[in-house]
């Protein structure tokens, strides 16, 4: 079925002197895009969180069924960056058949689970790369949970072995944080997920409501990481997004912009409130924001 198209009649995100910033949505499935393509005027979408298609099932989707919910995806939308399978704590996918762990947060999960059981990943690789042909798009796919500079390069040269044009990693853990520039000689971009990086970095379990205060993404500890990322992407000439909560956040997403991220994935409703945040400020008066921050 021919899918709803994204409307980007506006372009990107602009502060107010013009400095352009990506504004991309975070969908779980074709029928996300549908549903809201009509109403948030975004450049694509930066985060397709893959699991969705393989939650409450008894087996693993076939590769025929991924290519074909890819290819909905990639049909929908010029610009997708798709995020490979991120099963494990909060997202468990029973049908792997992944053994019971006594701290799963720190256990296998996202790109991990490839240690364990290779196949899920060569198979959705290999979806991605027949729905990319099929649709004659040109989808940029990245790994979750990625560690090391290791992780990074077989990650990439697993993707790039497929034809697959634009491989980036997550970051998601300090340790990828602090290695961003490192990793940006292996991969061609990284998405900062805030959600977890906050998690790993704190020690703070992300659904815990008694350490909020821990996991709030001002704390200079995790905008310094961030600025880390985003300054390594400066140098490298290679584009260093958010997608996690963080960048959906009227308040936040000036901040991030003014530590040097170059696009905010998000979720379609909070579209217009950052827009309009960023028109509302120059990029030195995001900078500005960004430095109390880190003060
Ligand atoms: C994140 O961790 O910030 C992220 C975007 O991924 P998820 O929320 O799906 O773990
Ligand atoms: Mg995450």
């Amino acid at each position: 079925a021919r899918r709803a198209r994204l409307r980007t009649s506006r372009g990107p995100g602009r502060t107010a002197d013009g400095h352009p910033v990506r504004l991309l949505l975070n969908i779980g499935s074709a029928a996300d895009l549908e549903r809201d393509a009509a109403q948030a005027d975004a450049e694509g979408v930066g985060l397709f969180r893959t699991e969705f298609l393989f939650l409450d099932r008894k087996q693993a989707p076939s590769f025929e069924e991924q290519v074909a919910a890819y290819a909905d995806v990639f049909s929908g939308t010029e610009h997708v960056v798709v995020r490979t399978l991120d099963a494990g704590t909060d997202k468990p996918l029973p049908f792997l058949g992944l053994p019971q762990e006594q701290n799963p947060a720190l256990g296998v999960r996202g790109l991990r689970v490839d240690r364990l059981l290779p196949g899920v990943l060569d198979t959705q690789l290999d979806a991605i790369a027949e729905a990319a042909r099929r649709t004659g798009a040109e989808p940029w796919v990245m790994a979750p949970m990625v560690t090391t500079v290791g992780e990074a390069s077989d990650f990439a040269r697993r993707a790039r072995a497929r034809g697959i044009g634009r491989v980036g990693v997550m970051v998601e853990v300090p340790a990828a944080a602090l290695r961003a520039g490192r990793l940006l000689q292996e991969v061609d971009f990284l998405s900062i997920g805030t959600n977890d990086l906050a998690q790993y970095t704190f020690a703070a379990d992300r659904q815990h409501s008694a350490l909020a205060d821990l996991l709030d993404p001002r704390q200079p500890a995790l905008l310094e990481l961030i600025a880390l990322c985003a300054e390594a992407g400066r140098r490298a000439g290679k584009p260093v997004g958010v997608c996690g909560e963080a960048a959906g956040d009227p308040l936040l997403a000036p901040l991030l912009v003014g530590l040097g991220v170059t696009s905010l994935s998000m979720a379609p409703v909070c579209v217009p409130a950052v827009r309009e945040a960023l028109a509302g400020l120059t990029l030195d008066e995001c900078r500005d924001r960004a430095q109390a921050a880190l003060d």
